[in-house]
């Protein structure tokens, strides 16, 4: 509880991406007196990286006794902003009924700390452990990861043989180990018009309008497809389990800024100009079952544009991809999943649900670049507080977790013969 406060009490806002380094020498300096070799990783060039906001991972490596598999907990240092709504200061990580609040609380400073109490136990109990134990605060996952884990894995931090099973500690519950996420495809779409002056729209041809037009036939054709394309794999919440689009953004015409009257009724700051839009932007947030194809995924919004190319006079599109993954789903009978599955049936005295996730976390890194399969969500917290106002984790909570991340290692690195019922 109180590692979990003093990681809520450092601001590692994303974006821009604040107090970076100050969040990973609390954890490096913690675990290095524990006999972990501590290591900063600086993903110097990589998305975000300045001098002024650097983006820095920390990685902690505890050798074991032989040479037994290696276990790796790995969580995101990041939050995301503060929002509105707040009753209590979100960064003072106040107790109060039992929980810690604070921006970063759940998501996922709690289980960050939960992963760091569990590795600390297996040691101060002085069982000989016969394989590695790793730890890693990593940044950015809110923006995609490609300066925290995506980094990483490109220069083999979380790849065989160094590590062998990893457990990334994001709010999913006590009970429930995530097996993996939907498949995403960001895509900005452009349709271009030609300029003219406002008050002859005639002479010109709004990209607006063009813009309109597509997003109807997304609307009236395509979303209610999607909402028929429902996966076998146990999504949740359960609204995820379909495919689903939003529109994450659009823009067209004059650059985006707000216009306001003053007390004497005028304009503030600088007018618009009068023009019609001759390009609007708009980006498509697809996120996809595993029953479909990334190919299938985008062609099928291709030929919504082609076909208003044929259509509509004066249609022209572009689209650019921003990002996509697949879906990622560990079996279910790979080894990380039976021992947390095990230790989560011992520990609480319940079954462990088998869920994923609506959208993609850092898995995705690990399982495309460091090509590495066992590899599964565990942790402590209530998912749908993630990002919210009040944001809270429960104390017993963050104690249950830490029990079961214990126990898994313990299975997984074969010091507990008796629990393999
Ligand atoms: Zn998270």
């Amino acid at each position: 509880m109180s590692l979990t406060q003093e990681l809520v009490r450092i601001p590692t806002i994303n974006p821009p991406g604040d107090a970076y380094e100050a969040c990973c020498r609390v954890l490096g300096e913690r675990l290095q007196r524990k006999g972990f070799a501590v290591e900063y990783v600086r993903a110097v060039g990589a998305p975000g990286d300045s001098d002024a906001h650097p983006r820095i991972n920390v990685v902690a490596r505890r050798e074991g006794q032989a040479q037994g598999p290696c276990v790796h907990f790995n969580g995101h240092i990041d939050v995301v902003e503060v929002g509105s709504g707040w009753t209590v200061d979100p960064f003072a990580a106040i107790v109060k009924d039992g929980k810690v609040f604070g921006r970063g609380s759940c998501d996922m400073k709690g289980g960050i700390a939960a992963s760091v109490v569990a590795c600390e136990a297996l040691i101060e109990a002085g069982l000989p452990l016969p394989g590695a134990l790793e730890i890693s605060g990593t940044v950015d996952e809110e923006s995609g990861g490609f300066s925290g884990v995506g980094y990483l894995c490109r220069q083999g931090y979380f790849s065989k043989p160094r590590v062998d099973h990893v457990i990334i500690p994001e709010p999913l519950g006590v009970d429930r180990v995530c097996l993996g996420h939907r498949g995403v495809w960001w895509a900005e779409v452009e349709t271009h018009g030609r300029i003219a002056h406002g008050s002859m729209p005639f002479l010109g041809d709004s990209a607006v309008s063009h813009m309109v037009a597509f997003l109807h036939l997304l609307e009236t054709q395509l979303q209610p497809r999607l909402a028929h394309r429902h996966t076998a794999i146990p999504v949740e919440p359960p609204g995820a389990r379909q495919s689903t689009l939003n529109f994450n953004g659009i823009h067209g015409g004059h650059p985006e800024q707000r216009y306001a009257l003053n007390a004497l009724g005028e304009p503030v700051g600088d007018l618009p100009t009068p023009v019609v839009a001759h390009s609007c932007r708009a980006v498509l947030d697809r996120r996809f079952i595993a029953e479909e194809s990334l190919e299938t995924v985008k062609q099928e919004v291709v030929d919504m544009l082609d076909e208003l190319v044929r259509t509509r006079p004066g249609f022209a599109y572009t689209v650019r991809d921003i990002m996509s993954f697949v879906p990622s789903a560990t079996p279910k009978d790979a080894p990380v999943v039976m021992a947390t599955a095990r230790a989560i049936a011992r520990v609480l005295g319940r079954e462990a649900q088998y869920i994923a996730s609506p959208g993609t976390y850092d898995q995705k890194h690990i399982q495309r670049t460091g090509q590495l399969r066992d590899c599964i969500a565990y942790g402590p917290g209530i998912l749908d507080l993630a990002h919210q106002p009040d944001e809270y984790v429960g104390i017993d909570e963050l104690v249950q977790s830490a029990g079961v991340m214990a126990l898994a290692v313990l299975d997984l690195q074969g010091v507990l013969p008796l629990m393999s019922h």
